[in-house]
């Protein structure tokens, strides 16, 4: 079977990739947790992380890969298959069912990797360790830190929720068909009590949007239209800074400031 491009399939082919990713994903694993794969595609992973655990639910968009996965459902009760677009999954109902946090992991499809991630980011507080494997300069973009070109708005917004830690990077021979690009293995663990205190949630992650959509702009510009002068007077050096310069709690800080009455 041919592998399908717009659902970015590149199926994991070498061994000891495979060992790799899985011990990582085992060495954490929480015993009240419920572990989520996304996108199993031909269970290079499936298969030794349901040897491993005993139970695994999974998340698979493509209908042709749903008579492999039914067959093996039926061989081994613990494996659960939601025939679903990951996009549209109640995350919150399969944690509220299983009555667990949820250990989310999968060789995500490149060309939505970053909505996957916003989603999860929204469903922070049912999980526990997650691990990706995505493009390479995706990962180096979650983990930057102020001052690089790789910071941006997904290193600050997922950096606010998780400890984003990049474990190793896998060449392109180590997927059929290989991928023109290099990819890489994070791991993002949610903060068990949140390390920031952000006043509106949707606010700050406007501000953010704002700040980095004219990331060569001065903060004065970028925030224009949610600047007048009395705030304008309270935020003081911030506004003379580029969004790049800014640490995650300076973000904070500027957008509760903002919101302030
Ligand atoms: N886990 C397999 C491996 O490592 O060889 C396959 C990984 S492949 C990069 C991505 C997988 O995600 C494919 O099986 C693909 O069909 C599936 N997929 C793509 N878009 C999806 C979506 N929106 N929801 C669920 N699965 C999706």
């Amino acid at each position: 079977m041919k592998a399908k491009k717009h659902f970015g399939q590149n199926f994991l082919n070498d061994e000891g990739i495979i060992s790799l990713i899985v011990s990582n994903i085992v060495n954490v694993y929480d015993h009240d947790s419920q572990v989520i794969e996304i996108g199993p595609g031909r269970c290079a992973i499936t298969l030794p992380l349901l040897d491993e655990l005993g139970s695994l639910d999974v998340i698979e968009i493509d209908h042709s890969l749903y008579p492999r996965l039914r067959d093996l459902q039926s061989k081994k009760p613990g494996l659960t298959l939601h025939e679903q677009d990951v996009l549209n999954f109640d995350f919150a109902k399969l944690a509220e069912e299983k009555n667990s946090t949820l250990q989310v992991c999968g060789n995500l499809p490149y060309n939505i990797s970053t909505p996957i991630l916003f989603k999860l980011y929204e469903y922070s507080d049912l999980l526990s360790h997650c691990h990706f494997m995505l493009q390479k300069e995706v990962v180096d973009r979650i983990t930057a830190t102020p001052g690089g070109k790789n910071y941006g708005r997904l290193s600050v917004m997922l950096q606010t929720r998780f400890e984003a830690e990049k474990l190793f990077e896998i060449p392109p021979e180590a997927f059929d068909p290989a991928p023109k690009v290099q990819s890489a293995v994070i791991r993002l663990t949610p903060y068990s009590t949140p390390k920031y205190a952000i006043g509106d949630e949707a606010f700050f992650s406007k501000v953010v949007q704002l700040a980095f959509g004219q990331r060569r702009k001065t903060l004065a510009n970028a925030l224009k239209p949610l600047l007048n002068q009395s705030i304008k007077d309270k935020l003081g050096d911030y506004l003379s800074q580029r969004a790049e310069q800014l640490e995650i709690a300076q973000f904070v800080d500027l957008a509760n400031t903002l919101k302030m009455p």
